[in-house]
């Protein structure tokens, strides 16, 4: 039995008040019985909120972090500095970092063996744009987004998996759960191929338009495992209310 996740993507929002407002309200009103939860506030807001979530179910993560350890890297955060702060969490492969940041396969793979070396939870994320999706490439970008992060890496202990389809993501389209579902059990085909991986056990999480609405049913398909929420997790009702769906 797979426990849900649910992730905040706050992406480059917020202030110190509004993060303060929202870690108040989403600690305070945090069901007891809690799925797992995580917020991803943007680097300078971490360490508030690590501070307003400690004691609570809610963990911090970072949106991303460096594939060096250290040194002369001008404005990179490294997943070690992540982890000795006090994160738990860090997103890597973000469609957001491939487009903007030209993030390669490669590069994904070496963030992502230097998040888990940092001893941080990752969340690797893949999926297709409109285009690929409307010529039937879907599957093989998610396949190969996949081999290339994945193969060869050392450990993978614990890997959680966002299928975040590119054209749903803050355009209000969501992936209908039948098209998420199957695009999710394809990914656990996937993952059964990969050494040092658990597939029934790793959790698969949809990212794409999430909102309290469409939460539930998409949460009752079988490989569904929770969300990487992005839009709606700035709202504190917003967020509870997937949370309170993924308790359900
Ligand atoms: C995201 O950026 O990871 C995301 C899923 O955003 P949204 O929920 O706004 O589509």
């Amino acid at each position: 039995m797979r426990q849900k996740l649910v992730v905040g993507n706050w992406k480059m929002h917020g202030s110190r008040a509004s993060v303060a407002d929202l870690l108040d309200k989403i600690v305070a009103a945090m069901p007891a019985a809690a799925p797992g939860v995580a917020v991803c506030p943007s680097y300078v807001h971490l360490s508030q909120a690590i501070q307003l979530c400690a004691g609570s179910a809610v963990a911090v993560g970072g949106q991303d972090c460096s594939h060096m350890q250290s040194g002369a890297y001008t404005g990179e955060v490294s997943a070690q500095m992540l982890a000795d702060l006090g994160c738990r969490w860090v997103i890597i492969g973000h469609s957001e970092r491939r487009q903007y940041h030209s993030e390669s396969d490669s590069l994904v793979a070496a963030k992502l063996g230097a998040a888990m070396a940092a001893g941080l939870q990752v969340i690797v994320c893949v999926g297709e744009t409109r285009e690929q999706r409307e010529s039937g490439e879907a599957e093989a970008v998610v396949a190969s987004q996949l081999r290339g992060a994945l193969d060869g890496q050392a450990n993978l202990a614990g890997l959680v998996v966002a299928y975040e389809p590119v054209w749903a993501i803050g355009t209000g389209l969501t992936a209908s759960p039948d098209q998420a579902q199957a695009m999710h059990a394809f990914i656990r085909g996937c993952l059964a191929g990969v050494a040092g991986i658990d597939a029934d056990a790793t959790r698969v999480l949809y990212g794409g338009s999430v909102k309290a609405g469409n939460a539930a049913e998409l949460f009752a398909r079988q490989d569904i495992d929770g969300a990487l929420v992005g839009g709606a997790a700035l709202d504190a009702g917003d967020f509870l209310a997937i949370v309170g769906a993924a308790q359900a």
